[in-house]
């Protein structure tokens, strides 16, 4: 076996490796707990191990990723890290801290809830015009390792913050569900009971609305949550925001409807609120229309600006008005609550970039 990534392997792969080493397979779990649980990625530090495994790893493995430019919001609520994968290509990760109890100025507490929000690929082939990784195109997919080493990186953050990484969502750069075999794997690994021990209902996977894999993941994950980006319940303004994807609003939420329907689970509608485009009170009563008796919330989005998108944010009285026309038709609608707008880690802003190297 040529030079592994030793966060691609699954277990099966690892207890490959180990054999093709001449050790016993059962250390195959050990170093799969000390990776999966523990987070030790130095296969010099998995203490455990005999000497000589840990020198063969160390010569047979490529070294994960590390962050670099690492970046909190002034409120401590959010953290946001660069990591250049082997290739060059960068991606963004976020970590949002979510602490009902905080007081001003004071430290984030263990117990808060702390929910990363992952990349899937370098750049985004979807082109959502209010979206600063869709600015860039897509560049490529990433692996499950690459997906999954910034899952590692969040939670490193929070132990050494004395808490725990509680929730997953992917969330972060590219379409999850357009790179699917390389999510379901990952959701896979986040819920391994003897691995990362993450419950599936924690972990909520967002899409632009591709019906076809929303039904695979209601067969292959039906307790991981769904959430779908919408942003507007009539097919032509839809095609004008989100214009790759073919699907028309009434397929996407078709398939939402059967993904509720089959997993028994409320589906999330996010909504991006932009000035003057998809603000108005007849276009949420539109949309109430649209997801009519689904199990579902919506989550609204004032539009957040950045370089390269085009698009103004809504005035507070709009937010509110589209909130609570939806309301007065029985949908269950939120504005979310902004985080990391100062460190351009909130919804839309993620872009990314590059790594030129010489040679
Ligand atoms: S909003 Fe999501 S799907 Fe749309 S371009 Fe951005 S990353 Fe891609």
């Amino acid at each position: 076996m040529a030079e592994a990534d030793l966060l691609d392997l699954d277990l099966d792969g690892l207890t490959a490796l180990v054999a093709e080493l001449g050790q016993p397979t059962f250390r195959a779990r050990q170093v799969w707990r000390q990776i999966w649980q523990r987070g030790t990625l130095d296969p010099q530090e998995m203490s455990d191990l005999p000497r000589a495994l840990r020198e063969q790893l160390a010569e047979r493995i490529a070294p994960p990723p590390a962050a670099t430019a690492t970046q909190t919001s002034e409120d401590g609520s959010t953290t946001k890290a660069l990591l250049p994968l082997a290739d060059g290509e960068m991606v963004e990760t976020v970590l949002i801290r979510h602490d009902p109890h905080a007081q001003a100025g004071s430290r984030v507490s263990p117990t808060a809830r702390r929910t990363v929000c992952l990349s899937t690929q370098a750049g985004c082939a979807m082109g959502c015009t209010f979206c600063a990784t869709g600015a860039q195109g897509f560049r490529r997919q990433l692996s499950v390792g690459e997906v999954l080493v910034q899952a590692l990186l969040a939670r490193s953050w929070a132990r050494a913050e004395g808490g725990e990484l509680t929730h997953v969502v992917f969330m972060g750069m590219g379409e999850p569900l357009a790179n699917y075999e390389v999510v379901s794997a990952a959701l896979e690994r986040l819920s391994d009971a003897d691995g990362f021990g993450l419950s599936p209902r924690r972990i909520t996977v967002s899409t632009v609305g591709l019906p076809a894999q929303m039904r695979c993941l209601a067969d292959d994950h039906p307790q991981v949550n769904l959430a779908v980006s919408l942003h507007a319940a009539e097919a032509s303004l839809r095609r004008e925001l989100v214009p790759v994807p073919p699907a028309t609003p009434a397929e996407i939420v078709a398939a939402a409807r059967e993904h509720s329907e089959r997993t028994g689970r409320r589906v999330t509608f996010e909504y991006v609120l932009l000035a003057g485009v998809n603000d108005s009170r007849a276009q949420a009563r539109a949309l109430a229309d649209r997801i009519a008796g689904i199990r579902c919330q919506v989550n609204l989005i004032p539009f957040n600006p950045s370089a390269d998108v085009v698009g103004r944010r809504p005035s507070r009285r709009a937010t509110l008005g589209f909130q609570q026309a939806l309301v007065e038709r029985g949908v269950a609608a939120n504005v979310r609550v902004e985080k990391g707008r100062d460190i351009a880690a909130a919804c839309g802003q993620l872009r990314g970039d590059r790594v030129r190297r010489d040679g």
